[in-house]
């Protein structure tokens, strides 16, 4: 019966697993081990673990399991891995399939972290990357080669929101026997479909939308039984990049309103995308939800929605772009995004500071660039505020 639910039911039902006392809210088992009934049974857990069975946290546990069952069955995967960071998910699905001499094409535009994933890591351990842009499909089909192993992406960029062609790509790769990875952050679960379109594996970092209250770090890795359990579970396990059961609990959390709040959040972000567009004080706004941007059909197919993120680039460069900043009065400085509060970012000083200038410019990084996260403030409040900041600038 449960297969047939709606999301909307799935994210408040599925993965529940009830103690004795048959509480409501989820319980947190916060415990690190298991005990067992006899020396028999403890050395039959070793052997293998039932459905309902664990035997240290690091392997699993109760309350990680709901989330786990919980967001595979929102996104439609059959397996997931639960994570201690959306980094350990990142590098964790990548470094326990590769080994050296495997060769991965990714696109360039990159979260700063994943950047040095790909570019770093996975080079230090014989491991070929080949990057690419990743909205030119011919760049892809040039790169993908016999024997490419994987192709990994942000379905939408940071924080230029470009999007990539999952299913397009998803073909070329599928045709050269590589796997399709997917760091899925900027399309959030509510509006993924990105198994069905043909990714094999998504990423989450929890800490975004699904947590969406900025409360804790959490990542998860979604895929077949066979990847999540045959290649990603002996990893984690082994290397240590599990979930904690409180955090489990968060997410779990989490999830109950997670469609209300990414739906609220996504069409505030509309209003206020459409609102700024065309004043003075700005060059440009980027929104995957608005029909001047250049891949709008694509977003429309591909998620049906724009997403929470507002990207501006405000005249006058950095010292506009801090006018800018240092005049909002609702939005809040920082650099989480996907949170019930308004979140904005100036990348080319803080995330992605790291990066040449040469870089940062091929990326789009401009220095008057203001990525901002819409929260659950009231968008008529929002607007009014961005409005009277940007006066200012001008
Ligand atoms: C935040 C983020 C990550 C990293 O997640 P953490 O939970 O901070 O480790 C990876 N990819 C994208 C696209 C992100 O936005």
């Amino acid at each position: 019966m449960s297969d047939n639910w709606k999301s909307g039911t799935k994210a408040v039902h599925t993965g529940t697993r009830r103690s004795q006392y048959g509480e409501v809210s989820e319980a947190i088992f916060m415990t690190q081990g298991f005990v067992y009934e006899s020396a028999e049974h403890a050395e039959q857990r070793f052997i293998s673990t039932g459905d309902d069975e664990f035997i240290y946290a690091r392997y699993g546990n109760p309350t990680v399991k709901m989330f786990e069952e919980r967001i595979a069955a929102l996104e439609g995967a059959e397996d997931a891995f639960a994570t201690a960071s959306g980094m350990a998910a990142v590098s964790g699905a990548l470094t326990s399939m590769l080994k050296a001499g495997d060769h991965v094409v990714s696109s360039r535009a990159l979260f700063g972290s994943c950047l040095y994933i790909l570019e770093e890591v996975l080079a230090r351990f014989g491991v070929e990357v080949t990057f690419v842009d990743g909205t030119d499909l011919s760049q892809w089909q040039a790169a993908i080669r016999e024997g490419t192993k994987a192709v990994f992406f942000e379905s939408v960029s940071n924080p230029t929101l470009e999007a990539i062609d999952i299913k397009a790509v998803a073909d070329l790769a599928h045709a050269k026997g590589a796997l399709v990875l997917i760091d899925n952050v900027f399309a959030t679960p509510v509006f993924s479909r990105a198994f069905e379109l043909g990714a094999d594996v998504v990423i989450y970092s929890t800490t975004k939308h699904i947590d969406g209250q900025g409360r804790a770090l959490g990542g998860v890795i979604l895929g077949s039984r066979d990847f999540i359990r045959g290649t990603v579970e002996p990893y984690m396990k082994h290397t240590g990049g599990s979930m904690s059961p409180f955090t489990a609990w968060i997410m779990l959390k989490g999830l109950e309103t997670m469609r209300l709040r990414v739906r609220a959040q996504a069409s505030a972000a509309l209003e206020v995308a459409k609102a700024l567009q065309g004043h003075a004080a700005i060059d440009q706004v980027i929104y995957p939800g608005l029909e001047q941007h250049p891949q709008y059909d694509l977003v429309q197919r591909q998620m049906g929605a724009g997403g929470t993120v507002v990207s501006l680039i405000v005249k006058g460069g950095k010292e506009g772009a801090f006018k800018f900043l240092n005049a909002v009065q609702i939005g809040v400085i920082s650099n989480n995004l996907g949170d019930a509060k308004t979140i904005m970012t100036h990348p080319a000083t803080t995330t992605h500071q790291r990066l040449p200038e040469d870089q940062k410019a091929s990326l789009g990084i401009a220095d008057g660039l203001v990525r901002v996260s819409i929260g659950l403030e009231d968008e008529t409040d929002l607007i009014a505020d961005f409005l009277q900041a940007l006066d200012g600038v001008n």
